[in-house]
């Protein structure tokens, strides 16, 4: 089962896709994630996507779809979540070429609705582990000890691009150049399941979960 998470910069997709690669097994692959690992290792890579993403732009396609198709090489198992791409239509149709070529496909896009001003009060009260990349946030799901990853134990770290105006050219760039990414799939007829993000983390993974029971069910 290969499945979409999908929604705007700071709708819960890193919260939701961790809790359920836990619960269903599957793999999570967070391009944000592989770009900031190539940033703090000050790759050739990572340099040249940091400056995009500092300011709140896209990283170009061909250094994306490099990273991807490196992942999608060498893993895979019972399925991926893929979080926070495709981004673009560049990035949706290279997965599906992809895809082919190693006979998968995408079973369901799950789409994380939540209001802009939701979104630029979570992304201030965001922290992120840089060792282990674990999410937290400051009112609504803060850690067992200020400051501090419950996992590993690491100081977290607010996100440079998580400042407000950085936050809200994020939310452009999503209406201007992603959010198209949702009428790829309704054309392709791939599964799409809208779920209100605007609630606990506890509600949203319920109703997720419930959505991809349901979308792994046999159709006929
Ligand atoms: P968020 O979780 O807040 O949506 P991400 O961690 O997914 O943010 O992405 C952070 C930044 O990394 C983006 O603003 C963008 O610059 C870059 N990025 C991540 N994934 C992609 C992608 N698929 N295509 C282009 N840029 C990306
Ligand atoms: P994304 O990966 O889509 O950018 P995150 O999972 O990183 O989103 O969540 C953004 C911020 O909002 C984090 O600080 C996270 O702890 C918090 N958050 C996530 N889901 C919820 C929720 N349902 N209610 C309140 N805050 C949330
Ligand atoms: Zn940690």
């Amino acid at each position: 089962m290969d499945i979409i998470l999908f929604g705007p910069p700071g709708a819960g997709k890193g919260t939701q896709g961790a809790l359920l690669a836990d619960h269903f097994g599957l793999q999570r692959l967070s391009t944000g994630d592989l770009l900031r690992d190539a940033v703090r290792q000050a790759t050739p890579l990572g340099l040249e996507a940091r400056r995009f993403m500092d300011v709140g732009e896209l990283v170009p396609d061909q250094v994306i779809l490099g990273l991807v198709r490196e992942y999608l090489g060498g893993e895979g198992g019972a399925g991926v979540i893929f979080d926070g791409f495709p981004r673009t239509d560049a990035q949706d149709r290279a997965l599906d070429w992809a895809h082919a070529e190693i006979g998968r496909r995408i079973d369901a896009v799950l789409v994380l609705d939540v209001s802009d001003e939701s979104i630029v009060q979570r992304m201030a009260g965001r922290r992120s582990c840089p060792a282990c990349g674990a999410v937290y946030n400051v009112h609504f799901e803060p850690p067992g000890i200020a400051g501090r990853c419950d996992r590993c134990g690491s100081e977290l770290v607010s996100r440079v691009d998580d400042e407000e105006a950085t936050v809200r050219r994020r939310l452009a760039v999503y209406q201007a150049q992603t959010a198209p990414v949702i009428d790829y799939y309704r054309l392709a007829g791939t599964r799409l399941e809208h779920v209100p993000g605007d609630q606990p983390v506890e509600q949203v993974q319920k109703a997720l979960i419930e959505r991809l029971s349901t979308a792994s069910a046999p159709t006929q």
